[in-house]
C-alpha cells in the first residue's frame, strides 16, 4: 500500500524544510523524504551561515531581504532564535570588478537597501588590510550571520505541528507519473502525490535522473578552514574580490575560505588540504596580521555547493512534467534564500503565481537565458 499525500518534498535541508512548512501552513498534507538518518545534515550543516543584501542582481537581493525579515521574526513565529546577528559584510574590490559592482550597489541604495560605498580608508576602520590593488569597498550593516541548521529544524518542527510527516533514511529511488499522480519509491515505502518537489541540493541531478528528467546541477566540494583561537571579536564577514578569499570571526577563531576555480565537479570527500595552503597564502597577503595566527586544519570541514551553469538557483515547475517541481542549485547562497524561496514557491505551487521567481525557472537554460550575478556566489 502506498502512502498518499498532497505533496512530497524530497530533501530535508533548509530549502525542503522551509518549503514543507510553507505548504503545510496552508493546509497541504506534506511528506518530506530525507535520504540521511537525520534532517539538515547536507550543505545546510556545512555553510558559513552568511546572509547579505549585497547581491548585484536585485532579484537575489530581494530574496535575502525577505528572508531576513522572516529570520528576524523567528522568535515570535516559532519561539526560536534563528541566530541572526547583523555583523555586516565588507566587500573589498579591485578596479576590474568595482565599476560594475559599485553600479549595482548604487542601484540597491536607490531601492532603499542599506548598502554603503566606502573608500579604502573608511574600510580600514572596519578591518586592517593591505590596500594594494584595491580601489574601494562596499559595506552592508544589516548583512550578517544566522544559523541554518537551527532554522531548518525549526521549519521542520513547525511543519510537523501543521500535520507534515518527515521520513528519514528514505531516499527517492524512483519516481513515475501516471493518471495525474506521482509514485515515489523509497527502500521502505512508496508515496503517492499529485505534486512533488526536488529539493535535494547537490544530489538533485541524481534525483531528477531517477524521475526521468535532466537537471543541470552539479556538486562542487567547498572547504571552510579555521584558525586556532585568536581572540577574535565579533566583526564583519569580509570578502576580498581581488583574491577571492573571505573570512569572518567564529567565536575566538576566524573561519576562512575561497572557492577553488579549478575544482572539478563530483562528490570528492574530505577537506581540500592542497587548496588550504593557497587560501592561507592569499589571506596573509591581503591581511598581513593573519600570518601571525595559528591554523587549525583539523577543525576544517567541507560540503557541496549545488551549482547550475549560471550559479543561480533553479526554481519552479519542470517543463513538460505535470506536478514535478524543483528548488535547488543555490551555489553558496541557498541557506539565506531558503526562507523566502520556501514561501514564494509554496504560493506558486498552490496559487499559480510565480511571485518573482520566474527568472529562476529551469526553462531559462533551454531558452539560452542566464541569471547574472556579479557577487561571489
Ligand atoms: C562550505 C559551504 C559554505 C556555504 N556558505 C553559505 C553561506 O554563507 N550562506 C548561504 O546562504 N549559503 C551558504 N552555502 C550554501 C548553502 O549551504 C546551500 O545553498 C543550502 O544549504 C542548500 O540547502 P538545500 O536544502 O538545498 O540542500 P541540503 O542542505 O544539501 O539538503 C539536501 C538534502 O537532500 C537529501 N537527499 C539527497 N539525495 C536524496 C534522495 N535521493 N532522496 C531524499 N533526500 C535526498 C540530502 O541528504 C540533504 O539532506 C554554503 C555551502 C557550503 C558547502
Amino acid at each position: 500500500m502506498a502512502r498518499t499525500f498532497d505533496a512530497v518534498v524530497v530533501g530535508a535541508g533548509i530549502v525542503g524544510a522551509s518549503l514543507a512548512y510553507h505548504l503545510a501552513e496552508r493546509g497541504v498534507r506534506v511528506a518530506v523524504l530525507e535520504a540521511a538518518p537525520a534532517p539538515a545534515t547536507g550543505a545546510t550543516a556545512k555553510s558559513a551561515g552568511g546572509i547579505r543584501l549585497q547581491f548585484s542582481n536585485p532579484r537575489n537581493a530581494e530574496l535575502s531581504a525577505e528572508s531576513l525579515e522572516l529570520l528576524k521574526a523567528f522568535p515570535e513565529t516559532f519561539g526560536v532564535d534563528a541566530g541572526y546577528r547583523p555583523r555586516g559584510y565588507l566587500f573589498l574590490h579591485p578596479a576590474s570588478t568595482w565599476s560594475s559592482w559599485s553600479k549595482a550597489m548604487r542601484r540597491l541604495r536607490a531601492l532603499g537597501y542599506p548598502v554603503e560605498l566606502l573608500s579604502l580608508e573608511e574600510a580600514r576602520k572596519l578591518v586592517e588590510f593591505d590596500p594594494k590593488g584595491l580601489v574601494a569597498a562596499s559595506y552592508g550593516p544589516e548583512d550578517g550571520v544566522f544559523d541554518p541548521p537551527t532554522v531548518a529544524l525549526a521549519y521542520l518542527k513547525a511543519a510537523r505541528d501543521e500535520g507534515a510527516f518527515l521520513f528519514t533514511e528514505s531516499p527517492l529511488l524512483k519516481a513515475r507519473f501516471s493518471g495525474g499522480i506521482w509514485r515515489i519509491v523509497t527502500p521502505k515505502e512508496t508515496f503517492e502525490a499529485p505534486l512533488w518537489v526536488n529539493a535535494a541540493g547537490a544530489w538533485s541531478a541524481r534525483v531528477a535522473e531517477r524521475a526521468g528528467y535532466r537537471l543541470p546541477v552539479a556538486p562542487y566540494r567547498r572547504s571552510i578552514y579555521l584558525t586556532a583561537p585568536a581572540g577574535a571579536r565579533p566583526g564583519p564577514l569580509v570578502v576580498d574580490a581581488g583574491t577571492g578569499v573571505y573570512f569572518r570571526p567564529e567565536g575566538p577563531r576566524y573561519l576562512f575560505g575561497a572557492s577553488r576555480p579549478d575544482q572539478p565537479p563530483g562528490f570528492f570527500e574530505g577537506v581540500d588540504g592542497e587548496w588550504f595552503e593557497e587560501v592561507a597564502r592569499r589571506m596573509a597577503v591581503r591581511f598581513p596580521w593573519f600570518s601571525s595566527l595559528g591554523l587549525d586544519l583539523k577543525g576544517a570541514w567541507w560540503g557541496y555547493y549545488a551549482e547550475t551553469p549560471d550559479k543561480n538557483a533553479i526554481l519552479g515547475p519542470v517543463p513538460g512534467l505535470e506536478g514535478a517541481w524543483v528548488a535547488t542549485g543555490f551555489s553558496g547562497h541557498g541557506a539565506q534564500h531558503a526562507p523566502a524561496v520556501g514561501r514564494r514557491l509554496a504560493d506558486w505551487m498552490l496559487e499559480g503565481k510565480a511571485a518573482g521567481l520566474s527568472a529562476f525557472s529551469l526553462a531559462r537554460f533551454a531558452r539560452g537565458r542566464r541569471v547574472s550575478e556579479a557577487g561571489i556566489v
